[in-house]
Order: C-alpha cells, then sequence, then structure tokens
C-alpha cells in the first residue's frame, strides 16, 4: 500500500532540547528526512553549510520568499528562517517522512498550508533547567541568551496549537515518546482510509 509521506513538525523553546532529540532519532529511522533549512543567522563553530542550515545572505533570503520558494519563514530571535518548499514536497510525494525542526510562527503557517502534519511540541523539564542548558551550550552572546529565554514562557503559551507534547527530561525517553507519537500517527485510520479501501478492493 503506497502511502503519502508524514510532515512531522517539531517546535520548542531554544534550549528545550529539539536538535538532540530530532538528531538521536534520526539515527535510525531510515525513511525520515531532515529538512534543511535556510537561515540569514551566522553559522556557528563546528556547522556545515548545507547540512545544519544552507546559510545565505538577506538579499538572497529576500530573492526566496518572493520566488515563493518557502513553506514557510519567520524572523526568529533576530534571524530569518525558511523552509525551503520543493524539497518538502518532493520528499512526501515519494512516500518519505519529513521532520521539520521550526519556530513556532512557522509551524503555525504550515499548519495552515498543511494541516495533515502532526506538530509536536518539546518542553524542558522546567524553565531553570532551560535557562541552564541554553547557558551551557555556549553558541550564543549574553544578549542572545536573554532574548531567547525571555521568548520561552510566550512560547510554552501557545502550546495550544500543537498535537503532543513531549518533556525532555530523559533523553531517551523522549526520543521513545517522539517515535511512538509518529508510529501512532502512521497508522491513523482518517489518513489512509482510501489507500486501505483501494488496496484490499484491487486484490478481489
Ligand atoms: P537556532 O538559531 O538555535 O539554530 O534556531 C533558532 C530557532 O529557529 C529554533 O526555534 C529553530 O527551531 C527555528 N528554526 C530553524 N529553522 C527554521 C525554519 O526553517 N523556519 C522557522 N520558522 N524556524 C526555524
Amino acid at each position: 500500500m503506497k502511502k503519502e509521506g508524514l510532515l512531522i513538525v517539531v517546535s520548542g523553546p531554544s534550549g528545550a532540547g529539539k536538535g538532540t532529540i530530532c538528531k538521536e532519532l534520526l539515527n535510525d529511522a531510515h525513511n525520515i528526512k531532515l529538512s534543511v533549512s535556510a537561515t540569514t543567522r551566522k553559522a556557528r563553530e563546528g556547522e556545515v553549510d548545507g547540512v545544519n542550515y544552507f546559510f545565505i545572505s538577506k538579499e538572497k533570503f529576500e530573492d526566496m520568499i518572493e520566488k515563493e520558494e518557502f513553506l514557510e519563514y519567520a524572523n526568529v530571535y533576530g534571524n530569518f528562517y525558511g523552509t525551503p518548499k520543493k524539497a518538502v514536497l518532493d520528499t512526501l510525494s515519494q512516500g518519505k517522512d519529513v521532520l521539520l525542526e521550526i519556530d513556532i510562527q512557522g509551524a503555525m503557517k504550515v499548519k495552515e498550508k498543511y494541516p495533515k502534519g502532526v506538530f509536536i511540541f518539546i518542553l524542558p523539564p522546567s524553565l531553570k533547567e532551560l535557562k541552564e542548558r541554553i547557558v551551557k551550550r555556549g553558541t550564543e552572546t549574553e544578549e542572545d541568551i536573554i532574548k531567547r529565554f525571555s521568548s520561552a514562557l510566550s512560547e510554552i503559551e501557545k502550546i495550544d496549537n500543537y498535537d503532543y507534547f513531549i518533556i525532555n527530561e530523559d533523553l531517551q525517553r523522549a526520543v521513545y515518546e517522539l517515535r511512538s507519537i509518529i508510529t501512532s500517527e502512521k497508522n491513523r485510520v482518517s489518513r489512509y482510509k482510501e489507500q486501505i479501501i483501494k488496496k484490499f478492493k484491487e486484490e478481489l
């Protein structure tokens, strides 16, 4: 039975651990492709162009907006981030699942355009822990840390727009929960009922 891929959208405040959870998931989920976003943010040490992000200029970003090449884009903590549309839609139509790790504004735009997606929110165990994680990561300036931390509560208040939440207290547990959500969604009757009926009718 040919199933269209599932669009998995993961959001949550900076420092909640979205990136680590998604990386762990992708290690052994071969049918899930991570969408590589474009950004105007400077690359951090160790980040690779085309792998972590496509690091592009503001001019190039504006050009892509103009050409409607983004599924969504947003200004997050002072930089632009966007999801290239073509790669996502092509992968889904090949029957592969696509994972988007994007902010809440972006996730809401995706929901409007692609309501079939599954929307998952990653929470930290506490705000204290969140702050410690952002500081410990050591990749942001003090100004950026404050910007990211002070946005956390207003981001969490938007959780109502999501289908599922995961509290990232223990990494393996969080990955297990994410995997379980994806598995359940891929077996949801309403998603695939036409294909199921078609498959069995064809056998007659
Ligand atoms: P960071 O700078 O820490 O890599 O990412 C900052 C925020 O931007 C995170 O919440 C991340 O999920 C979000 N983000 C990354 N890529 C995209 C994207 O393509 N679109 C949107 N809307 N947000 C993104």
